[in-house]
């Protein structure tokens, strides 16, 4: 066994046995029925090693993850007139707060929160059917984890569909500042589809190798974006990728990381690999909670933090 494969499953014996699992998602029904007990690990290394135990290939639903690929893809389209849209500051707010948006005057703070990526998946929308911008951001998210086997769990979706009034207060507040196109209810279809996106982490893993290295995939060595844009995707995963718990994920991991509320986590260690988790029990902000203590394990014995050992 490499150091690397000992330590992830070192990691992954430590969780399993675990009995703080912190709470399911109960605001979408859905993700209530998910077992807590779930525990999956996967690292890919720069040379494409993998090291993966647990439930690592377990799908789940990727939720807020998504965010982080729907931004990617709407760069491409728009490229950084986006943030004409949306901010790049972290929110200090619940994921989805409607009072920030007042004070803001409609402009959501970063694209990562449920505001800044409605408005995000409104420009996707744009000139499109809904139907075809789906198609179009799942299609992405099979190009990258190199598995065109990948699709949106309906039931998830419409169990969301009919819950989220939340994100409907926020899409409707958002369309009377003029920062929603598109009529409110296609682009919420759009944004709660891409949600019910079901991975495992070994899909995600491989799917996150770009932001890794560049830009680039390196088993393939496709771009998927440019160095800078990868670098700059990165420092929004960093300040704002798990919402007001962001500082607090900076300072134990050490990586720019993006959570959902599903219980998965991407992190990216640049240069080295490209992680993901997925514990199904949140934290108070509602994030993965041991999620996060595998990754501050994980960082701290490899020496990962881009802050230094
Ligand atoms: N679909 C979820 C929502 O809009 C995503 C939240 C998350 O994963 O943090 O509430």
């Amino acid at each position: 066994m490499s150091n690397l494969e000992t330590v992830v499953s070192e990691i992954v014996d430590e969780m399993r046995q675990r009995t703080d699992r912190g709470e399911v998602a109960r605001y979408i029904p859905e993700l209530a029925r998910v077992d807590p007990g779930h525990f999956g690990l996967a690292v890919i290394g720069a040379d494409g090693t993998v090291a993966a135990a647990g439930d690592c290939d377990v799908p789940f639903s990727i939720q807020s993850i998504s965010k982080v690929f729907t931004l990617t893809l709407a760069l491409g389209m728009v490229g950084d007139k986006l943030w004409r849209r949306v901010g790049r500051e972290p929110s200090g707010s619940p994921f989805n707060s409607v009072v920030q948006l007042e004070y803001e005057r409609g402009i959501p703070r970063n694209p990562f929160i449920n505001a800044g990526a409605i408005a995000v998946t409104d420009l996707i929308l744009s000139g499109h059917q809904p139907r075809e911008a789906l198609g179009e951001i799942l299609r992405f998210m099979q190009f990258l984890a190199q598995d065109a086997t990948i699709t949106i769990d309906e039931a998830v979706a419409a169990s969301e569909q009919r819950t989220g009034f939340r994100n409907v207060a926020l899409a409707n507040y958002m369309k009377s500042f003029e920062v929603i196109d598109n009529p409110v209810e296609y682009t919420l279809g759009v944004y709660f589809h891409h949600c019910a996106i079901s991975m495992t982490c070994r899909q995600l893993a491989v799917a996150g190798r770009f932001l890794a290295h560049s830009g680039r995939d390196p088993s393939t060595g496709l771009s998927v974006v440019q160095a800078e844009r990868a670098k700059r995707i990165n420092a929004v995963m960093l300040t704002c990728g798990h919402y007001d718990g962001s500082g607090e994920f900076a300072y134990r991991v050490g990586l720019p990381g993006k959570s959902g509320v599903g219980g998965g986590i991407l992190a990216v260690a640049p240069g080295r690999a490209s992680i993901a988790v997925w514990a199904p029990g949140l934290d108070a902000a509602g994030n993965s909670h041991l999620g996060r203590i595998a990754l501050e394990r994980l960082t701290k014995r490899l020496g990962w933090s881009i802050f230094g050992e």
